[in-house]
């Protein structure tokens, strides 16, 4: 790969609302920007604070890698034993990467977490189970208070009920509650985000290795 190199990346960039851009300060809590009142975590990593030691490098360090989906490509991201690689993965076989930057722990000038609503699973719970459930439900009232009653079939009708009144809290649950999180970490030379809901790890991960204490999640 040709390597270009990078010119550094605006302080204004790694201190910026993660959201709209708007300057804001590392803070060890959650914090509001002024500019769009949304909610994030921002905090300085070894290159800005040099009170933030990055953890010692270990080569055995275990990769964890993530993937997720753009449109038509897949995103990745994995902590690497030196640092986090991430970037586009070709759009056919979703293997090789066709787009890549690298940020070594050392490097990390700020990293910024915030969640957004998982407004598709949110939509798919009102359209899809929610429904079915009120109308089963609705059923097994009518059957069960009907003038010739039919208990087995009310109680097919409310276990129906049931189990898709379940799937419409878990997938409210999934949208509101976990939500969207996302990670952005700008180094000295470059950045990127990650979509970080599905791992855990990896975020406890990346502010392990670079030093930094684990804010809390916005
Ligand atoms: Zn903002």
């Amino acid at each position: 790969m040709m390597m270009v190199p990078a010119p550094p990346t605006p302080l204004a960039v790694a201190l910026g609302c993660p959201w709209c851009g708007c300057p804001s300060n590392p803070s060890p809590s959650v914090q509001t920007c002024a500019g769009c009142q949304k909610r994030f975590t921002l905090s300085a990593g070894p290159a800005l604070d040099a009170a933030v030691v990055p953890a010692p490098f270990h080569p055995a360090s275990p990769r964890i890698p993530l993937r997720w989906s753009a449109v038509v490509t897949y995103q990745f991201a994995t902590l690497e034993p030196p640092g986090i690689h991430a970037g586009t993965l070709d759009p056919v076989m979703a293997l090789s990467p066709i787009e890549q930057t690298s940020i070594a722990y050392g490097d990390v000038v700020s990293i910024a977490v915030w969640r957004k609503l998982g407004i598709v699973d949110c939509v798919v719970a009102v359209l899809v189970p929610l429904p079915i459930a009120l109308f089963c439900g609705w059923i097994a009232i009518l059957i069960a208070f009907s003038r010739v009653p039919s208990f087995g079939a009310a109680a097919v009708f409310a276990a129906i009920a049931l189990a898709m009144g379940a799937l419409a809290v878990y997938l409210f649950r999934r949208g509101v509650v976990i939500g969207k999180r996302k990670a952005r970490v700008v180094g000295r030379w470059g950045s990127s985000t990650a979509h970080v809901e599905t791992s855990p790890a990896f975020v406890d991960e990346l502010f392990r290795r670079c030093g930094i204490v684990r804010p809390p999640v916005p």
